[in-house]
């Protein structure tokens, strides 16, 4: 299964990518994270990724379908992946079809901007490994740590209010369009998220179901 997930930040497409990665066996990838990856190790695309990722800006297509291009190429992707926070733009998915891959599906998750603000503010990831919780919906077993590899858990930069009302704008001027896109390519389908995870995970599953 080839799968973009789409979706104002903080819908939760990466705790729903988690979970259709494990049920499939296919790997999520998370430009996110990879950005975050670079910045922490302070590689040239980190340092160029810095500014516009704390503003709440998207950082540029070419840096991101470089990214892409390789990652796919991978072995790991051969059987299927989940594509969570690419494409963001209309040029990004136009790169994206002009690699020739086929996407089978592209799943929106969508959550009202009052809701992503409140949700954002609880939002805290793993420093070492990228694992999102939450300090209501989806708290870890030790407070603070890490379920998967005990890292601590901090909230990002760019989950700050301020930072979270420019996602937005720059998720619905720039991101929002991908709807139009991939609904004239037959592809879109639309999921409303849920204050409980299981409960969008459920809608998320049926509307996967004939895929699969
Ligand atoms: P969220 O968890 O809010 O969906 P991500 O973790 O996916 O956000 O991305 C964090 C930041 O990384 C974005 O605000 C943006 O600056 C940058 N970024 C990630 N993916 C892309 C992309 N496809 N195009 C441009 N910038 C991106
Ligand atoms: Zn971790």
């Amino acid at each position: 299964m080839k799968l973009i997930l789409l979706g104002a930040p903080g819908a939760g497409k990466g705790t729903q990518a988690e979970i259709i990665c494990q049920k499939n066996h296919i790997p999520t990838i998370s430009t996110g994270n990879i950005l975050r990856e670079a910045l922490k190790s302070g590689t040239e695309m980190g340092l160029k990724a810095k500014t516009f990722m704390e503003s709440g800006q998207l950082v540029p297509d070419e840096i991101l379908i470089g990214i892409i291009k390789d990652r796919l190429q991978e072995d790991d992707c051969k059987n299927g992946f989940i594509l969570d926070g690419f494409p963001r733009t209309i040029p990004q998915a136009e790169a994206l079809d002009g690699m020739g891959i086929k996407i089978d599906a592209v799943l929106d998750i969508e959550v009202p901007d009052e809701e992503i603000v409140a949700r954002m503010s609880g939002r805290r990831v793993c420093e070492s490994c990228g694992a999102s919780y939450h300090v209501l919906y989806k708290q870890p077993k030790e407070d603070g740590k890490c379920d998967s590899c005990a890292g601590a858990l901090v909230q990002r930069k760019d989950d700050h209010p301020d930072t979270v009302k420019e996602r937005l704008a720059v998720y619905h001027t720039q991101t929002e369009p991908l709807k139009e896109y991939y609904s004239k390519q037959g592809k879109l389908l639309v999921v409303h998220g849920q204050d409980a995870v299981e409960a969008t995970t459920k809608l998320v599953l049926e509307a996967l179901e004939d895929l699969t």
